[in-house]
């Protein structure tokens, strides 16, 4: 996908705002809300109470907001801002997650976040790439939301391999300790942005972690929710 700077990325249509990337049309067919559970994100029958699945087992984040499942477009967007190295793409991307979260908002229960936190990746991967896809986003949320957000609350303490291939209990034995808390958190309302969650496995670490030091709420907010 090349971009032209005054046209919509998706339909090469005139944007009212140079900068913003989509334009309104496509903006709100990439935000379309789903019918999703607000606890773990996937698709259910009610939009304000647990599914199932998170009633017998819940996860450890009290509710999860995605701009949508990873699918096209928006699937092809966030594969160009991680591995394109278009860090550019941050702010259009975080102004679709502003979209979900104030769809979000007007659910009951809605608790507003006191503190942002971006995941880290490990030195060598973030050098490699340049930037931190979640730190960018994060940086756009802070401006937008006026919410704190302190990039180096979270630090991971060493290198984990490669997600993708592992299953989910592997996942989870691979990102034991590879965390810590660099502040304290007690009694926060905290939001962990990650640009894509796929069993939640990195995101329910660091949520376990929040909570374990006494963060009063935690929230993920993902650009693509997907298993
Ligand atoms: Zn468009
Ligand atoms: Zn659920």
């Amino acid at each position: 996908m090349l971009t032209v700077p005054g046209l919509c990325w998706l339909c090469r249509m005139p944007l009212a705002v140079t900068h913003w990337g989509l334009c309104s049309c496509c903006t709100r067919a990439v935000v379309a809300p789903l019918s999703v559970c607000p606890c773990c994100g996937l698709p259910a029958a009610s939009q304000t109470l647990p599914c199932g699945r998170c009633l017998q087992k819940p996860p450890p984040w009290q509710r999860l907001v995605a701009v949508s499942d990873y699918a096209l477009p928006l699937s092809m967007l966030v594969h160009q801002f991680k591995f394109v190295r278009r860090p550019e793409m941050a702010k259009t991307l975080a102004r679709l997650l502003v979209l979900a979260v104030i769809n979000a908002r007007r659910a009951p229960m809605w608790q507003k976040p006191d503190m942002l936190i971006s995941v880290p990746l490990y030195r060598h991967r973030q050098w490699r790439r340049g930037y931190n896809q979640s730190d960018l986003l994060c940086r756009a949320l802070n401006h937008w939301l006026g919410c704190r957000y302190e990039q180096s609350a979270i630090v991971r303490i060493r290198a984990t391999s490669i997600q993708h291939h592992l299953s989910a209990r592997l996942r989870k034995r691979n990102l034991k300790n590879a965390f810590r808390l660099e502040l304290p958190v007690q009694g926060l309302h905290m939001v962990i942005v990650d640009d894509v969650v796929t069993t939640g496995s990195t995101v329910g670490e660091i949520s376990r972690l929040l909570l374990r030091n006494g963060a009063a709420s935690v929230q993920v907010w993902c650009l693509c929710r997907t298993l």
